[in-house]
């Protein structure tokens, strides 16, 4: 097919028309035309955070409508990770959202955790515990725990230590929580201390 000078003219300006429309659509319902409506970034507020999973802490965007959680990807913008997602990142959306089995619908996940639970000694089930509870029960135990087994002295040698508690750091924690974590347990004499990271 032969093209002249004019219509090359002609057909780039189309498409330079075309896309430039579908660029503004994109912007606002007002301005959508019929097949944009259904994008689904249309009127979302956008907020920027760090993923959930590691302490990599990439980037990541969040898209909200009406107090619904739309889309999570990467952050194109973000320093460490420049938009890309591991595939435990990009699966983020499903901590709060699953799709229904039965219907397909999507649904708040059923599964996630929002509050702290405990199985207490000899019990089956997991009992739901406020933050309060929660903390005032472990602060309770490190205190009878430590108190019982704090030693100062190990074979004529000064020890200070408690070997009673061991401190297990989770991956989410980045270097400043790391070494907050690592304070306490020194501070508390702790010996056995350890980060998923390493295992
Ligand atoms: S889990 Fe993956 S995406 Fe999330 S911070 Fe770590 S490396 Fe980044």
């Amino acid at each position: 097919m032969s093209i002249t000078r004019r219509g090359f003219f002609q057909l780039t300006g189309a498409a330079l028309f075309s896309s430039v429309m579908y660029e503004f659509a994109g912007q606002s319902t007002a301005l959508a035309l019929g097949p944009v409506q259904g994008w689904k970034l249309v009127d979302v507020k956008e907020t920027s955070t760090i993923c959930c999973y590691c302490s990599g802490g990439c980037g990541t965007i969040v898209s909200v409508r009406d107090g619904k959680l739309v889309n999570i990807e990467g952050d194109p913008d973000h320093p460490i990770n420049r938009g890309g997602l591991c595939s435990k990142g990009s699966s983020q959306f499903g901590v709060n959202s699953v799709y229904d089995d039965k219907n397909g619908e999507r649904i708040i996940n059923p599964n996630r955790l929002t509050m702290p639970k405990v199985r207490r000694a000899g019990q089956s089930e997991w009992e739901e515990l406020s933050w309060e509870q929660a903390i005032g029960e472990i602060s309770a135990r490190i205190k009878k725990t430590r108190d019982e087994n704090y030693e100062t002295e190990a074979d004529g040698v000064t020890v200070n230590r408690c070997e009673a508690i061991a401190h297990f750091g989770a991956a989410a924690l980045d270097n400043e929580e790391g070494y907050i974590a690592q304070k306490l347990a020194r501070g508390l004499g702790l010996t056995y201390i350890e980060h998923q990271a390493r295992i």
